[in-house]
């Protein structure tokens, strides 16, 4: 007798064991979706494996009672993936499973559009009709239609209405009727791509750096390399993407499909157009405002093996191709291919599973590698190619560091945001007719309100965070939870006006900006000005023609963008990202200020970029203004190691949160002491203590972090800890596997 295994639509994080009906026994393979008994009612659920035995006592098992014909299963082959992601991010296995389809695949409410098509059922008894009934003023419509359809190829009802004059709907349903014409129902696409045409484009001919990461990937994808993942490090406009287009051809060649990983942020006209223009209708987009109709038509080509091509953000990474050959995860240290919710799995890192369950070839491409991924090329883990020049051998750009202590403030009637060598900068730029850009990790006007009376500072009463002023709005509002308050006019604590404002944003520069450089054409791009990809693509198509000198912007300007005539790069405050409380601060600003410079000088002009900092001795700021990535990645893997941070350990973080502090500072404690019963004695506990962010909507925030080379026994135990076991009312936990983020 057959069992099934399934997991039903609960979040129980079980497996439950069903008999298969003789008449189902041919047709059940894992990933269906099935209808069983569950307690009183009947559920639905996942096959997820079948097996021969029971642990449950044979005989008390309920049977199967069927398959969900209409709704679509897991791929088989993604199974497995999926049990992995279950274990090692301790989430439970449904949430892992649903992961692995999309939304509008799952919920079964989208079906593939379809419509129906006339063509000719015999064409003996067509021509027949045609000799028979021509010049017959009667027959003239239907004698009309059935040429039309000799002619040329089957069509809709609409087709045919707008073709012949003499069209009319019940001659075509007479010539059905007769058993001249049939109709056949046929799947339409939703089209993603419209009418857009893209002008095909060719393999360019391989620099000898290309040529050499392109020899490499056809070995591992002839599986004859001693690893199947392939670190690609290119400076910016090394050829990367080309690289990219070039493999993808050869996995195509041989009969493999590829999936390319692409930041949300990155996914933009351009890049699409690249791959469009080499692959045309091979390639499936999946961006995140694809309708779920789209979505759903996507996922079904895909499936079907009608493209070989998937594009797209971190859960591309799941496309159903079963022939996979190659995964290209593009900007590969991008900490954004890491999901904030459950389940907390890393993009990159599942695919350098998934590639090794599916026998497929992964590259990683960055210009800033992640220390974990530099790490494990240097060991030896992965094989690493390296692109170290430009293709057109430009030449990179020229950054200055600009100390503030010695400007600004200092210096009255100057602006203390804009050093007096960038202001020279920008107006040359301006004389010139060449274009800025000025990047500021941090919208609004200003930080904080103060008053200057009794020190009241101004900050979101349910986060433990300061308001953010908004001059234009007149607001000040909280970053973390959304929350928006009229600004004072005076102090809501001492009633004095005399109210100011610390600190600054993109807002407050742009205002400054202004007024320093008077008459020239400014926009701002952030989170505040940019409401749709709409605007997105309007400032920077307004950029692209000239139409704006300067353009200010947080890091939504930092990536990808490619504008010839920009040649200046000023880099407002250096220092923003160094001050997080997070290992991880002196690579994210390493590779932030990497990417901004690489914005300047894409054309024929060298590019130049001014650093502002008030740390010109920081080795971080150092290493990045001397654009050397080996200096730094030397320097912070040194670091990290004589702290046992990733890559030399692994890292969870276990969250706690609830709004009653005493009672969540009470479970964290009692959690970690039972948790500690299963570490290897090298594994380091830090905490429980309360989050750098201590608060957030109104909720207390501990955490605890793990670190250590043994974690298996200790993931076991979370999962039963914060998956099988329910906290105290009113207090939620959760583990974070390699977390990215340590607020
Ligand atoms: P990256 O992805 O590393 O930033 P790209 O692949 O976008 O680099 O290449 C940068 C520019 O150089 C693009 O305009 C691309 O068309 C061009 N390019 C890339 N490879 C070659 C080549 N082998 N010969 C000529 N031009 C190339
Ligand atoms: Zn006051
Ligand atoms: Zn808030």
């Amino acid at each position: 007798m057959a069992i099934a295994k399934v997991i039903v639509d609960l979040s129980l994080d079980r497996v439950f064991d069903y008999e298969i009906p003789a008449e189902l026994t041919e047709r059940l393979r894992p990933g269906l979706r099935v209808r069983v008994p569950f307690g009183k009612s009947t559920r639905d659920g996942y096959v997820l494996r079948i097996a021969e035995t029971s642990d449950y006592a044979q005989g008390h098992l309920k049977s199967l009672l069927g398959i969900c014909e209409s709704r679509a299963g897991v791929p088989e082959h993604l199974i497995a993936l999926g049990r992995w992601m279950a274990e090692y991010y301790c989430c439970t296995q449904e949430q892992a499973i649903r992961t692995l389809l999309p939304a509008a695949v799952r919920n079964g409410k989208v079906k593939r559009k379809t419509r129906k098509i006339y063509r000719i059922a015999d064409v003996g008894a067509a021509q027949k009709f045609v000799s028979e009934n021509s010049g017959k003023i009667r027959a003239s419509a239907r004698v009309a239609i059935v040429k039309r359809l000799l002619s040329s190829a089957s069509a809709p009802q609409e087709e045919l209405a707008r073709e012949i004059p003499e069209f009319s709907p019940s001659g075509l349903k007479t010539l059905v009727k007769n058993g001249v014409l049939e109709t056949v129902t046929e799947f339409v696409r939703r089209d993603v791509f419209g009418d857009s045409k893209v002008a095909p484009s060719v393999p360019l001919e391989p620099s000898p750096d290309q040529a050499a990461a392109l020899a490499t990937i056809s070995k591992m994808l002839h599986g004859r390399s001693s690893s199947h993942v392939l670190l690609l490090h290119g400076v910016t406009n090394s050829g990367k993407t080309e690289v990219y287009l070039q493999a993808i051809g050869e996995a195509l060649e041989l009969g493999r499909s590829a999936i390319v990983l692409v930041p949300e942020i990155s996914l933009t006209p351009q890049t699409v157009r690249r791959f469009r223009a080499r692959f045309g209708d091979r390639l499936s987009v999946l961006h995140s405002r694809l309708t779920d109709g789209e979505r759903f038509d996507e996922w079904t080509r895909i499936r079907e093996g009608e493209v070989q091509i998937a594009v797209g953000a971190r859960s591309a990474l799941f496309a159903p191709f079963s022939n996979l050959g190659l995964i290209i995860v593009d900007e590969e240290h991008e900490s954004s291919y890491k999901q904030s919710e459950a389940p907390r799995y890393s993009a990159r890192d599942v695919a350098v599973m998934r590639g090794k369950l599916e026998d497929a070839v992964v590259i990683l491409g960055s210009a800033t590698p992640s220390a974990e991924s530099a790490y494990n090329a240097r060991t030896g883990k992965f094989l690493l190619a390296r692109m170290a020049s430009q293709v057109e051998n430009k030449l990179a750009p020229h950054i200055r560091i600009v100390d503030q202590r010695l400007d600004g403030e200092m210096q009255p009637g100057k602006s203390s945001f804009f050093s007096s060598e960038l202001v020279e900068a920008v107006f040359d730029r301006l004389r010139r007719g060449e274009q800025s850009i000025l990047f500021l990790n941090r919208r609004g006007y200003a930080r904080v309100m103060i008053c200057e009376a009794c020190g009241f500072e101004a900050h979101c009463p349910d986060c433990s965070v300061p308001y953010t002023y908004s001059r234009q709005r007149e607001t000040l509002s909280c970053h973390l939870c959304g929350g928006v308050i009229p600004a004072y006019v005076e102090c809501p604590q001492c009633r004095s006006p005399k109210i100011r404002y610390a600190g600054l944003g993109t807002e407050k520069i742009e205002l400054v900006a202004q007024s320093v450089f008077r008459g020239a054409r400014i926009a701002r791009m952030d989170s505040d000005t940019m409401r749709g990809a709409d605007d997105y693509e309007s400032v920077l198509e307004q950029f692209r023609r000239g139409e704006l000198d300067i353009l200010i912007g947080t890091q939504m300007i930092a990536k990808g963008l490619h504008f010839p005539n920009v040649t200046l790069v000023g880099i407002i405050n250096a220092d923003l990202g160094l001050a997080m409380p997070d290992f991880r601060a002196p690579e994210r600003t390493f590779q932030l200020i990497t990417q901004v410079a690489g914005r300047a000088g894409r054309g024929d002009i060298r590019g130049e970029v001014y650093l502002q900092t008030r740390n010109p001795d920081n080795e971080t700021i150092r290493y990045a203004a001397a654009l050397d990535f080996d200096g730094f990645s030397a320097f912070d893997l040194e670091f990290r190691e004589a702290l046992a941070y990733p890559p030399f350990t692994h890292l969870i973080a276990v969250h706690f949160r609830g709004e009653d502090e005493a009672q969540v500072a009470e479970y964290a404690a009692q959690f970690t002491d039972e948790l500690r019963k299963y570490a290897h004695p090298e594994v380091n506990f830090s905490g429980p203590l309360p989050s750098p962010i201590e608060r957030i909507k109104g909720k207390f925030r501990y955490m605890l972090l793990i670190r250590g080379i043994k974690l298996k026994l200790i993931r076991q135990a979370l999962r039963v800890l914060t998956l099988h076991r329910t906290p105290p009312r009113g207090v939620e936990v959760y583990a974070d596997v390699d977390a990215q983020s340590l607020l």
